[in-house]
């Protein structure tokens, strides 16, 4: 139930146009009724002229004969229920005219009518229909992509890229389906149920019990068949993000699949996943598809009967005339329509509930802890950050990752951190910008603890140049202005050139304009660290992350990069996750780090004298050259 609340809520905003779709749905089902109501009568004029006659006499006399007004029309039937016969006649006085030929136009003219203005109604709730489903799609994805923006790097370090993708578009496209294929039936197909039992009350009740044996027969098929489906659907759209990510890991990983050439081995991967999807698939479809047969089944049981039993009610003359019967069969004939369209509706219904708890399931996931109430802005870094009994585990169950650090930066420092592969580097400078929180101790800036400032002025502070760079499927201009629009091209050019990127971009075909390819494909390792750079010093920031490239370049673009991070260093403070001996031997103050403790800090001749970790990782790794 609480999975309909929450659906409910993206349907809010439009109650009002939901609410006219009511009425126009009421309308239209009233001129559909009234134009079958009256081409009963224009085949009654058609092939019965003797009772017409009789009935412009009992037209003509029902002013007359308001105070009893059964009495009269008990020539047609003898028993039956008033207020049937008082809109039958009612209908009949609007149509039946003095001479036939005025008759015959005027039933014409009403049936062209009616017809119209059915039409004209049914125009009018599709549109509206139409435009709250597709508000309402374009919401759920605005917000699925505001949530997935906000979602902590902890959620993505346990989710698949491409199953987040295949939520943002395949479950959402199946609410788009679903409204699209059931939304206005779900508001019509009772009304028009409703109004027809009504009807079939109206005309008959004896034959109206009959009938109504099948509906709870088929909502007891319907929920059966309906709780299969939901399981089903969830099962597909589960494969579908598998296989949604195996293609997307084999795509983003061609330049390795390719050179393993493991291509045989990424094609049999998916092709197994997608025949998993054939299987969930198909056992969804041969369930659905079973559902009509048996409604229609059943319908025709019971119509039959019908026809057995409303046959001998004529011929018996027990009140029931022809004309009432072939009545009762066109509108119990035109409620079999949305009862087979609401069991229809309620497959696709499940299949979008399937759909809909992964969307929720991911909407509803904790958001990262963005601002306190109370958070500050950061305005102004002058002093110092301080690490103050700092530690984190990624998993709660877990043994820490950084266990009691405490370490002072000044401004203007340049910290290094070194240690073996997996001592926590990259974890320690991830909670200064707090791509994941501390889970005790705290870190402060200026004495100001980072988790009490915004978020946002946090970040503005601290610049991040990392091994992998990251650049966007855009031109050179917007890698380095990052979604600042307005930035004047000297600006621009001015990072591009401190960065050691403008020699290179000045020889391009479209210079700043020109087009980088996903990832940058289109530039080398060095001019895309290069851009990078250029992008961090356009931000400016007093704090500068580094995570050192320990991938090799050639001789002379390492020149250039490391000429371009010597730009970048100059006059902030930076915290280097260090993999170089001159990165080391520059560096202020050097932080060794070990299973997720400080294990020393110190000069690089100090660390030499003093720390035996210090003087084995300088002699194994940075003066050798190695990576960690
Ligand atoms: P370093 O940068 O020194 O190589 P890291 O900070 O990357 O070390 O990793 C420290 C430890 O935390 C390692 O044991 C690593 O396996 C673990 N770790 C790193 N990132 C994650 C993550 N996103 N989720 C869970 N564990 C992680």
């Amino acid at each position: 139930m609480k999975l309909y609340t929450k659906i409910m809520k993206f349907m809010r905003p439009f109650w009002k146009h939901i609410l006219s779709v009511l009425v126009l749905t009421l309308l239209y089902v009233f001129f559909n009724n009234l134009s079958l109501w009256i081409s009963v009568d224009f085949i009654k004029e058609l092939f019965d002229p003797a009772q017409v006659n009789q009935m412009v006499t009992a037209a003509d006399s029902t002013q007359a004969h308001t105070a009893n007004p059964a009495s009269d029309v008990m020539a047609l039937t003898t028993k039956g229920n008033n207020f049937y016969h008082e809109v039958k006649r009612t209908i009949k006085s609007w149509l039946i005219r003095d001479n036939r030929q005025d008759t015959l136009i005027t039933v014409c003219f009403l049936i062209f009518l009616t017809f119209l203005l059915k039409n004209i109604t049914l125009y009018g709730r599709r549109i509206l229909l139409n435009f709250i489903e597709l508000k309402i799609i374009v919401n759920i994805r605005n917000q699925l992509h505001h949530k997935m923006l906000h979602l902590p790097l902890r959620y993505f370090d346990k989710r698949h890229s491409g199953e987040l993708n295949s939520v943002l578009f395949n479950d959402v496209n199946a609410i788009n389906v679903v409204l699209d294929t059931s939304f206005g039936k779900m508001i019509l197909a009772p009304v028009q149920i409703g109004v027809n039992i009504f009807i079939l009350f109206m005309i008959s009740w004896q034959l109206s019990l009959v009938t109504f044996i099948i509906i709870p027969l088929s909502a007891i098929v319907m929920t059966k068949i309906g709780k299969s489906m939901r399981r089903r659907s969830r099962r597909v759209f589960q494969q579908i993000a598998d296989v949604v990510s195996l293609f997307q890991e084999a795509i983003t990983g061609i330049r390795i699949v390719k050179a393993f050439a493991t291509e045989p081995f990424e094609s049999q991967k998916f092709e197994a996943s997608n025949n998993q999807y054939f299987k969930k698939t198909f056992r969804q479809q041969q369930l659905r598809y079973m559902t009509s047969p048996i409604n229609e089944t059943m319908y025709v049981s019971i119509l039959v009967f019908l026809l057995w039993y409303g046959g001998n009610l004529v011929y018996s003359h027990s009140g029931l005339t022809a004309e009432d019967f072939i009545r009762f069969l066109l509108f119990l004939f035109t409620m079999f329509q949305p009862l087979k369209e609401l069991s229809g509706v309620n497959n696709v219904i499940q299949n979008g509930l399937a759909a809909a708890e992964r969307i929720f399931e991911v909407l509803d996931s904790e958001e990262e802890v963005y601002d306190k109430p109370d958070a500050k802005e950061l305005q102004m870094f002058s002093r110092n950050i301080r690490y103050e009994h700092a530690s984190f585990s990624y998993d709660a169950d877990e043994k820490p990752v950084l266990q009691n650090i405490n370490l002072d930066i000044n401004k203007g420092e340049t910290v290094a951190l070194v240690g073996p592969s997996g001592a926590g580097k990259t974890t320690l400078v991830n909670l200064l910008p707090r791509f994941y929180e501390c889970t005790g101790g705290q870190i402060t800036i200026d004495g100001t603890n980072v988790q009490d400032v915004t978020l946002a002025s946090l970040r503005q502070h601290i610049g991040i140049v990392t091994q992998d760079t990251i650049l966007f499927n855009d031109t050179i201009r917007a890698n380095i202005a990052y979604s600042k629009a307005d930035i004047p091209e000297e600006q621009i050019i001015h990072a591009a050139k401190a960065a050691n990127a403008w020699e290179f971009i000045e020889k391009m075909p479209e210079g700043l304009d020109t087009f980088i390819g996903e990832k940058g494909t289109r530039l080398s390792g060095g001019q895309k660290q290069r851009l990078s750079i250029a992008r961090a010093i356009l931000k400016n920031p007093p704090i500068l992350i580094l995570d050192e490239a320990t991938s090799a370049l050639d001789t002379e673009s390492e020149r250039l990069v490391q000429n371009a991070i010597e730009h970048l260093l100059e006059s902030r403070t930076v915290l280097v996750i260090a993999h170089r001996l001159s990165t080391i031997q520059n560096a202020d103050k050097i932080v060794v780090l070990q299973d997720g403790r400080i294990d020393s800090i110190g000069t690089h001749l100090e660390l030499l004298e003093s720390s035996a970790l210090y003087k084995n990782l300088y002699e194994n790794q940075l003066l050798a050259g190695k990576e960690d």
